[in-house]
C-alpha cells in the first residue's frame, strides 16, 4: 500500500467522534495520523494501520482515473 505524508486515509473503524478520515501525518515503522473529525492524534504501527485502511481517499492515481473517467465537458 502507498501511503504519504498529506493522505487522506479512510478506517474500517469509526473514531468514537463519528469520522473515520484520518490525515496521514507521518509514515515509517509507525504511522502518525490526526483524525479529520476531531484532531485527536494517534500512533498505529504501519502492519495495524495498512490493515485498518480501507481506501486512500487523495490516492494520485485514484484521481487521475477519475478524472479520465469523467471527461471535462464545455
Ligand atoms: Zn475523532
Amino acid at each position: 500500500m502507498d501511503i504519504r505524508v498529506g493522505d487522506i486515509v479512510k478506517m474500517k473503524k469509526q473514531h468514537p467522534c463519528g469520522s473515520s478520515e484520518w490525515e496521514i501525518l507521518r509514515v515509517g515503522m509507525d504511522f502518525r495520523m490526526r483524525c479529520v473529525g476531531c484532531g485527536h492524534q494517534i500512533m498505529i504501527a504501519r502492519k495495524q494501520a495498512e490493515k485498518n485502511i480501507r481506501l486512500v481517499v487523495n490516492d494520485p492515481e485514484r484521481l487521475k482515473k477519475q478524472a479520465e473517467a469523467k471527461p471535462v465537458q464545455e
